[in-house]
C-alpha cells in the first residue's frame, strides 16, 4: 500500500465514499455487466424473490463494491458487507446470515480469503438457504439446521484462480470487471470534479484519466491530488497543463507508471535478463509481498502489453525495453 496509483483500498479514500455512484445509470462503463445486471435486478424484482449469488472478479479499484452497493440499492434491500478474512469461524458466518432479512444482499469482498470451514458452511447456506452447525464437541456435539432467509451473496475477488471450484459453481452470475478505457475514465473523473465543485477542463480530466492506469480509484485519488496543487498555486481553471504539472510531481509518468512499476520492470530486465523470472523470486527481490506483485503492480503491466505471463514466470516484452530506454535483448524464438 502507500502507493498512489495502487488500486487497493487505503485509509486515505474515505473521501472516495463521496464519489461513489448510487445507481446503475450513474456507473459509467463495464457496460455488459451492467446490462446484465440490470435484466437480473429487473426479473428478480418481479419474481419477487431473492437475485441469484453473484461472484465479482477483477483488480482492486474497479468497481466491485461500488456494483454490489448498487446492486441492493436497486433491489431495495438491505446492504451488510464484510470480508473473507474478517469471518474467523462458522458462528461468525451464522450470526450474519441469521441477521438478514429476505432478498438482503450480504456483500463478502476478498472471498478467497475465506477460511475452508467457513466456505463449507456456506455452501448449504447459498445453495439451500439453510446453515448446518455443529454444537458442542466430543460426544456431546450435535447438529443442529437452521433455516434461513433468502439472501443474495455478492462477493467480490481479486484473484479468480484462488477461488475454489464448488464455491464458484453455486454463484449464478459471474461478472468479470475490465479496466476502463480513457474516455471512461474521462468521464468519471470530470464526475468527480462537480461532486468535488472544482473547476476542471475537459483536457485536465482527460490528462488525469490517461494516468490513471484503467482505474477509478486511482482516478479519484489523483484527481484529489491535483486538486490541492491547483489550490496551493492559486489555479482556478484546472486544464491540461496544471494536471500535467500536479501527476509529474507526484512522479506518475505520462501512461500512469510509477517509481514502483520502474523499478519492476527494470529488476527484471537488468537482474533476470528480461525473463521469465518467477512471482516468488521477485517479491523477494522487491522487497514486496507476492500479492501485491500479482494483484496490483502486474494486472495493469500485462494489460499495457509491458508484461508476458509464461508457464515459466514473467517476461519483458519489447515494448517494456523501449519504454525504459534499453535495448531488447535477442531471444531466440523457443
Ligand atoms: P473495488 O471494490 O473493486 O476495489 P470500489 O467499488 O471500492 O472498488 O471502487 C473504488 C472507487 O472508485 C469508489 O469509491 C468509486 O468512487 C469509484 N468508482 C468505481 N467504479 C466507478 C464507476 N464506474 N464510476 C464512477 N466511480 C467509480
Amino acid at each position: 500500500g502507500g502507493r498512489l496509483v495502487d488500486g487497493e483500498r487505503s485509509t486515505e479514500d474515505t473521501p472516495e465514499r463521496a464519489l461513489r455512484p448510487l445507481s446503475l445509470d450513474d456507473f459509467v462503463g463495464q457496460k455488459q455487466s451492467r446490462e446484465n445486471l440490470k435484466v437480473f435486478i429487473e426479473a428478480a424484482k418481479a419474481r419477487e424473490e431473492a437475485m441469484d449469488h453473484t461472484l465479482f472478479f477483477g483488480p482492486p479499484g474497479l468497481g466491485k463494491t461500488t456494483l454490489a452497493q448498487i446492486v441492493a440499492r436497486e433491489l431495495g434491500v438491505n446492504f451488510r458487507a464484510t470480508s473473507g478474512p474478517v469471518i474467523a469461524k462458522a458462528g461468525d458466518l451464522a450470526a450474519l446470515l441469521t441477521n438478514l432479512q429476505a432478498r438482503d444482499v450480504l456483500f463478502i469482498d476478498e472471498i478467497h480469503r475465506l477460511n475452508p470451514a467457513v466456505e463449507e458452511v456456506l455452501y448449504p447456506a447459498m445453495e439451500d438457504f439453510q446453515l448446518d452447525l455443529i454444537i458442542g464437541e466430543g460426544p456431546a456435539a450435535r447438529s443442529i439446521r437452521i433455516d434461513l432467509p433468502p439472501f443474495t451473496l455478492v462477493a467480490a475477488t481479486t484473484r479468480s484462480g484462488l477461488i475454489t471450484t464448488p464455491l464458484r459453481e453455486r454463484f449464478g452470475i459471474p461478472l468479470r470487471l475490465q479496466f476502463y478505457n480513457p474516455e471512461e475514465l474521462q468521464s468519471i473523473v470530470m464526475r468527480g470534479a462537480s461532486l468535488l465543485g472544482m473547476n476542471l477542463l475537459p483536457d485536465g480530466a482527460a490528462e488525469i484519466a490517461n494516468r490513471s492506469r484503467g482505474t477509478p480509484r486511482v482516478a479519484g485519488r489523483l484527481l484529489r491530488r491535483v486538486r490541492d496543487f491547483a489550490a496551493v498555486a492559486g489555479v482556478e481553471e484546472i486544464g491540461q497543463k496544471a494536471a500535467d504539472g500536479a501527476l509529474n510531481r507526484l512522479d506518475i509518468d505520462d501512461r500512469g507508471l510509477d517509481a514502483m512499476d520502474r523499478k519492476y520492470l527494470r529488476c527484471i530486465a537488468e537482474n533476470y535478463g528480461g525473463g521469465p523470472v518467477g512471482a516468488e523470486t521477485l517479491a523477494a527481490a522487491l522487497s514486496e509481498q507476492r500479492d501485491v506483485i500479482e494483484e496490483v503492480i502486474e494486472p495493469y503491466l500485462l494489460q499495457q502489453g509491458l508484461l508476458q505471463r509464461t508457464p515459466r514466470g514473467r517476461v519483458l516484452s519489447e515494448a517494456a525495453y523501449r519504454y525504459l530506454g534499453l535495448a531488447a535483448p535477442n531471444r531466440t524464438p523457443a
